[in-house]
């Protein structure tokens, strides 16, 4: 495609919805957050604005937060009941619809590359545990030590989460209480990537440990393609947050791919009518929309959702607070 031709370019990530709040999150904790994402938007835009492909730019911006602590991907992941940290991510390409997975894996530093690697290089869509892990052992993918993964924070977090018999989606707050940053448990999502490349091209990736205290085996949205995660170039890139059972069960990414396509809905609206679908059956969360045309959308029915976007001038721009 001659420059003059070239697609506009812009990535749009989230590193979770919740209950997140100026109250709840102090100020240095803020900064902090806000450093990760600018890291991660500059990550994928330097992909995208050196002409390289919305699969790179979406793994490059999800890399930079799975090996951030702060964030429930990769290092800094919630524990299971077990003290496991069992990691879900997904991937997929909306050009030619090829999408990939892993779930419940505990040793692979970026799920998302496992992904990536289940999405280029096997005949497979989804592997899951053991399998997964001898599989991206195969394809020369990093492999760390569990520990590797393990926060003290999420370690008391699971503690609590027990104490209280409870499952804790991240950005819970404890029952009962206000929103301040003494009655929150530390609030670091899940995270995913949308970008459009200067062929024109979408794709979508999301990421996460999933919730703390989860037992036999349980697997989110994330990992889910058409729950957690969607691209396809003749609608758009779709990457969630949010109770993944709630996820699953509206099949929240296609869904919202679905109305843009077929009941030529804005963006706006078919993200809106999901997470209304999504609110209806008990859920909460969020979701980043983009489309082959570069319009974006970054809507949540929680307090907050930590999430930014860079187009071509390459000013990024991040936001927390609703
Ligand atoms: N959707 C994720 C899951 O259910 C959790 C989250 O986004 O906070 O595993």
């Amino acid at each position: 495609m001659a420059e003059a031709d070239a697609s506009p370019i812009r990535l749009v990530i989230h590193g979770g919805a919740g209950t997140i709040t100026r109250a709840s999150l102090k100020k240095e904790r803020e900064q902090a957050y806000a450093q990760v994402l600018e890291q991660s938007l500059a990550a994928g835009y330097s992909v995208l604005a050196a002409g390289g492909g919305s699969i790179d730019a979406v793994i490059a911006a999800i890399v930079v937060m799975e090996d951030s602590p702060l964030f429930n991907a990769g290092k800094g992941a919630v524990f299971s009941n077990a003290g496991r940290i069992e990691l879900d991510a997904s991937i997929m390409d909306g050009s030619t619809r090829q999408a990939g997975s892993v779930a419940g894996v505990t040793t692979i530093r970026n799920p998302i590359r496992a992904a990536h690697a289940v999405m280029a290089q096997s005949e497979h869509v989804m592997l899951i545990g053991s399998g997964a892990e001898t599989f991206a052992v195969e394809k020369s993918l990093e492999i760390v030590d569990p520990s590797y993964f393990h926060t003290p924070f999420r370690w008391n977090q699971l503690q609590k989460a027990i104490s209280q018999h409870r499952l804790l989606r991240d950005h819970d707050a404890l029952p009962g209480k206000p929103d301040t940053a003494e009655n929150m448990d530390e609030k670091h999502g899940t995270v995913g990537a949308v970008a459009l490349d200067r062929h024109g091209n979408l794709a979508a990736g999301t990421s996460t440990g999933g919730l703390t205290n989860k037992r036999f085996g349980r697997v989110g949205d994330s990992p889910i393609i058409g729950a957690g995660t969607y691209a396809d170039n003749r609608s758009v890139a779709v990457s969630a947050t949010g109770s993944g059972e709630m996820f699953i069960r509206t099949c929240a990414a296609f869904n919202t791919a679905a109305q843009v396509r077929l009941l030529h809905r804005s963006i706006t609206e078919a993200a809106d009518n999901t997470l209304e679908e999504v609110a209806a059956i008990g859920g909460d969360g969020g979701l980043i929309v983009l489309d082959a045309k570069g319009n974006h959308a970054m809507r949540f029915n929680t307090s907050g959702m930590f999430r930014g976007t860079i187009d071509g001038d390459g000013i990024a721009q991040v936001k927390i607070f609703g």
